[in-house]
């Protein structure tokens, strides 16, 4: 790998956002280069040609080496551990996976003089927020463990920036959902605890029935309201910020990433029931501990400072999640 410029180092490009991200790149014509342990990531994600570092950011040595061996021009920071109860049951794993592994990525890239940087951070900073739609100056609040990594990594990203060691974006996610409209990619989890791909498992008969979680809620019909953003409008919110970090435009911002819009639980079901023509049986269930009731991005500084603008609405999500879950059944 001779020019650095186009190199670019995905940690997590095996995953369900990385890999999206990974396939962007390739067609704007990047070379990025993907590392990841494979602890929950798919070799199969990576498409052939894109070199795989397999190994783990909690090995300070593994990350020397990955930087020494691809001269890269920026990090894309995907890899993480990402289930909010597996964090409170686990803590020391999320500070372990999240926090000390970012500082290792964080000292091999100053080791390796690269400065920038994206960070996946979440909607989660914000806790069970009280306005809506959210901006990114409201205070921060955390309520779990995962919450207090992003906290902590966007904290570590604005101390350095800080000491004029690093440039760096930090995007918060709203809810990711949808897949590649190719196929071959998506989110792959045994039991996913997402909204929508347990929508689409009914939807497609590999599930008999959806739970509700809560229909109390003060919303306009008793169940949670959340921001739903596809994942391919997202991974082209990462190569802006790329492109606005290399040329020196925007960096140390934190940005809200999601639709601006908010559906519930039962308005989410309806449109599935709509794009896929097939019922989606549901009950309502108890409230599930640590829900937020209506989490919504404002998007404006994501449109002022990158430029900006999701593409794909909620049916869109829909069909290319219905697609992915479904294919073969
Ligand atoms: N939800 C649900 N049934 C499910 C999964 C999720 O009712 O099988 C609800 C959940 O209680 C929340 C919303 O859907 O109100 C979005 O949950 P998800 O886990 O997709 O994302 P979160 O916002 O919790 O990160």
């Amino acid at each position: 790998m001779k020019s650095r410029a186009q190199n670019i180092l995905i940690t997590g490009g095996a995953g369900y956002i990385g890999s999206h991200m990974v396939r962007l790149l390739l067609e704007q014509g990047f070379k990025p280069v993907v590392f990841d342990n494979l602890s929950t990531g798919h070799k199969e994600f990576i498409p052939k040609g894109v070199p795989l570092v397999k190994g783990d950011l909690r090995d300070p040595a593994a990350v020397r080496r990955a930087f020494r061996r691809y001269p890269v021009s920026a990090v894309v920071h995907f890899a993480a551990a990402i289930v909010v109860p597996e964090s409170v049951a686990e803590p020391l794993n999320y500070y372990e996976n999240n926090v000390s592994a970012t500082v290792n990525l964080l000292k091999g890239m100053k080791e390796a003089g690269v400065r920038r940087i994206v960070f996946s951070s979440s909607a989660c900073v914000y806790g069970n927020p009280l306005k809506s739609p959210i901006l990114e100056n409201e205070p921060l609040k955390i309520e779990n463990p995962y919450g207090a990594t992003k906290v902590m990594v966007e904290q570590i990203l604005g101390d350095l920036a800080r000491a004029g060691c690093i440039d760096f974006i930090a995007l918060r996610y709203f809810n990711v959902a949808g897949a590649h409209s190719q196929g071959g990619i998506g989110i792959k989890m045994a039991k996913p605890t997402h909204l929508i791909p347990n929508v689409m498992r009914v939807a497609c008969g590999l599930k008999k029935e959806l739970a509700v979680f809560g229909d109390d809620y003060p919303t306009k019909d008793g169940t949670c309201v959340r921001d739903y953003v596809h994942v391919v409008d997202l991974v082209e919110a990462h190569l802006l910020a790329l492109r606005a970090l290399a040329k020196g435009k925007v960096k140390n911002e934190v940005i809200n990433l999601g639709n601006g819009r908010g559906f519930s639980v039962k308005e989410v079901i309806e449109a599935a029931v709509k794009v896929t023509g097939r019922p989606v049986p549901h009950k309502v269930l108890p409230r599930r501990p640590g829900d937020s009731v209506n989490v919504v991005a404002s998007y404006a500084k994501a449109r002022r400072l990158l430029g900006w603008k999701p593409q794909r609405g909620l049916d869109t999500i829909l069909s290319s999640a219905y697609q992915w879950e479904c294919a073969g059944s």
